[in-house]
């Protein structure tokens, strides 16, 4: 797998790792970090469990209504129909019925609102008639503990309600609070360090002279970052060179679990990351079987571990997105997520390459024959970074000889988590 310490590369030709085979070796050597922090409801989305969450009590507490209508006992829904039953009483959300409701008789109940006790059933509105005093049933079909939630019904408590590992998504959030839960025991945000290399590169807001072009991967990258739940330590822009790339290095290695630069990491002339890594730690592979994106390095300086990752804006994410993302997940304690995709249909003809994992944009359709179908973002160099701006998709095509014709299924992975 290695390729000896900061060996020239080989360029993509039979040199490349599969990007499965990659994720494998990430996963056997890649290990969560282990402190634990604790955080208020509002900070919580997006991190990981560090501990088991069990109900602390039910959810609901009360038994309640369902709907707005009468409570009443299933043993007079027959009396309900044949003459009516006196109204008792109202019972509202969050003001419960003192007392108990008398056999014979119903009352008025709102949604939410605790059942009293002596009744089991809630009538809807809609299938009752009120005349003066008395609630007459005048439609429906109805059994005993009809429209009540039990209490208990969405979470018992004494549940496991989430394993440690989990990701909190926007729900899981409302259920922690549904059940009180508050603050929450987490893994503390991966440390990443960043910087861009490249002599060209210019921070934004400064002017460009000839040949030089504004600094663009690292916005994208801090959003991936940020969006990953990730503490940034941002260095900024280092010059192609190796005393600069070293000096950045070793200040991310003391500093971060995860080091990730940007371009340099190539075969060319001004390429000094790989041998930078090496003069201060190891690379463990480089070269991956991905299109765009092949220049891609993996090794650790210190106990921080790193990637290069290739300068291209385009190349640069879908490596983020195909390989660091997996490799933050593993460091963050969760399981890699599997990519989520599914198949719809090619729009055009796509040419897949024999030796790398494609990866073009794509916008999604439904076609006016009610057909959903992807379609390229127009041209798809790995410098146009508008390709994947228009995106709302990546087509992810295998390696194999034969086109993906209109009509046939291919396999798209939603970018709408970016
Ligand atoms: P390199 O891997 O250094 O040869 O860079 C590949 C291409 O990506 C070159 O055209 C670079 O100018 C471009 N590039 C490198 N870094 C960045 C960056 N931070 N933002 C935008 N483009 C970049
Ligand atoms: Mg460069």
């Amino acid at each position: 797998m290695s390729e000896g310490k900061g060996g020239p590369g080989k360029g993509h030709r039979g040199s490349s790792l599969s990007i499965a085979a990659a994720l494998e070796a990430l996963r056997s050597r890649l290990s969560a970090v282990r402190e634990v922090e604790s955080v208020s409801l509002d900070e919580a989305g997006g991190r990981i469990l560090a501990a088991p969450v069990v109900a602390p009590a039910d959810v609901p507490a009360w038994a309640n209504s369902a709907m707005d209508g009468y409570a009443l006992r299933a043993q007079d829904l027959a009396v309900a129909r044949e003459q009516g039953l006196p109204v008792s009483g109202e019972v509202l959300a969050g003001r419960p019925f003192a007392g108990r409701v008398e056999a014979g008789t119903c009352v008025r109940i709102m949604t939410g609102a605790v059942m009293p006790d002596g009744v089991d059933t809630v009538v809807i509105q809609e299938d009752t008639e009120r005349r003066g005093d008395r609630m007459h049933l005048v439609a429906g079909d109805y059994e005993r503990g009809g429209n009540v939630r039990p209490a208990g019904e969405d979470v018992r408590a004494g549940a496991r309600v989430f394993a440690a590992g989990r990701r909190l998504r926007v729900a899981d959030v409302g259920v922690l609070a549904a059940l009180g839960v508050s603050p929450v025991a987490v893994v503390r945000r991966v440390r990443v360090a960043i910087f861009s290399t490249g002599d060209e590169l210019r921070p934004v807001g400064e002017p460009l002279q000839p040949g030089q072009i504004h600094d663009s991967n690292r916005y994208t990258l801090r959003g991936l970052l940020k969006h990953d739940r990730c503490e940034i330590i941002d260095l900024g822009i280092v010059p192609d060179d190796l005393q600069a790339t070293r000096t950045a290095l070793e200040r991310a290695a003391r500093e971060a679990d995860l080091t990730l630069s940007t371009a340099g990491v190539s075969v060319g002339d001004a390429d000094f990351v790989k041998a930078a890594v090496a003069a201060l730690g190891e690379i463990e592979f480089w070269g991956i079987a991905i299109k765009p994106g092949h220049p891609l390095a993996f090794g650790r300086v210190g106990r921080s571990w790193f990637f290069g990752l290739a300068g291209n804006p385009v190349s640069m994410m879908i490596n983020y997105l195909q390989i660091v993302r997996p490799a933050l997940d593993l460091l963050s304690g969760t399981a890699a997520r599997d990519p989520r995709r599914f198949q719809v249909e090619a729009g055009e003809t796509f040419s897949p390459s024999m030796r790398r994992e494609e990866f073009p944009r794509g916008v999604l359709r439904i076609d006016e024959d009610g057909v959903q179908r992807v379609y390229r973002t127009g041209r798809q160099g790995s410098a146009l970074l508008s390709s994947m701006s228009r995106a709302d998709c990546l087509i992810c095509l295998p390696c194999r000889a034969g086109e993906f014709k209109r009509g046939e299924p291919v396999w798209v992975e939603p970018l709408d988590c970016i």
